[in-house]
């Protein structure tokens, strides 16, 4: 049987890149999938083709997870859909990149605003349909222990998921709800591309340095969220997985 038979999914930020691809992989292992957007609508559409066409059930559903009304919306659809929720994935993210000297307050609040609060209001949200057996899996970063330059903001952003998925790992324990972290090295996305992060020397330093020798692909990430996600990880809670190529 497929690890996640049976199983509702919801997947912040799975439009395009990473949230794409674990979206996809968590409907090829049986689980149906909400699959939220901010402002990709076409995006999220092609993915529950995508999904549909391959024998899995999905919907996307609109939802700025910074907004607390629409981030109970969103976990409310998927209940509404689907009849339950097992598996949160709380994968939209943005990064921007800043010398300190250049940091400014937008800057600051944009990134957090979306990797911080945007989980925090999401996680609420399904923690209040979360049964015994479900699974939150959080996105961070390896850059919180890579350090690369001009990310502060972002790292930090990524470092306070970390911590906050410990916090929750203890906090939902009682009721038999786990919480771990991804946390990815470089993955060539939408996203890394419209930073401009792809084909720049930010790149060839990150890969030089990754002993896998590669950039990573949204598919290197999903397939360890499935795994968090499902049942065989089941005395899994509070760890903190690099998926990375090795670089750290
Ligand atoms: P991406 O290609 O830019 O996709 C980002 C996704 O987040 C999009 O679906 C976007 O939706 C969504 N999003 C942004 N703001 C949102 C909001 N307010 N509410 C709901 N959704 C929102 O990014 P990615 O590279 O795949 O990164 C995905 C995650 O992995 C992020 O958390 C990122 O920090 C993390 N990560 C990425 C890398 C990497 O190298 N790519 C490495 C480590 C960690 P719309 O398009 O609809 O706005």
């Amino acid at each position: 049987m497929s690890k996640l038979e049976g199983k509702v999914a919801v997947v912040t930020g799975a439009s395009k890149g990473i949230g794409a691809g674990i979206a996809k992989a968590l409907a090829r292992e049986g689980a149906a999938v909400v699959v939220n957007y901010a402002s990709s609508r076409a995006g999220a559409d092609a993915v529950v083709a995508a999904i549909v066409g391959a024998g899995g059930r999905a919907v996307a559903v609109r939802g700025d997870v910074t907004r607390a009304p629409e981030a109970q919306a969103l976990i409310e659809a998927a209940v509404g859909e689907f009849g339950r929720l097992d598996v949160l994935v709380n994968n939209s993210g943005i990064y921007e990149f800043a010398a300190i000297e250049d940091l400014t307050e937008a800057h600051y609040r944009r990134q957090f605003d979306v990797n911080v609060l945007g989980l925090l209001l999401t996680t609420q949200a399904a923690a209040r349909h979360l049964g015994e057996g479900g699974s939150i899996v959080n996105i961070s970063s390896a850059i919180t222990h890579v350090h690369t330059p001009m990310a502060a903001v972002y790292a930090g952003t990524k470092g306070a998921v970390n911590a906050i998925s410990g916090v929750l790992a203890n906090e939902l324990a009682p009721r038999k709800i786990r919480v771990n972290v991804v946390s990815p090295g470089f993955v060539v996305t939408e996203g890394t591309h419209a930073a401009g992060v792809v084909g720049s020397d930010m790149e060839a330093g990150l890969v030089a340095q990754t002993p896998l020798g590669r950039a990573g692909r949204p598919e290197d990430i999903a397939g360890v969220v499935a795994f968090l996600a499902s049942d065989e990880a089941g005395w899994l809670t509070g760890e903190v997985i690099t998926a990375s190529g090795g670089i750290r």
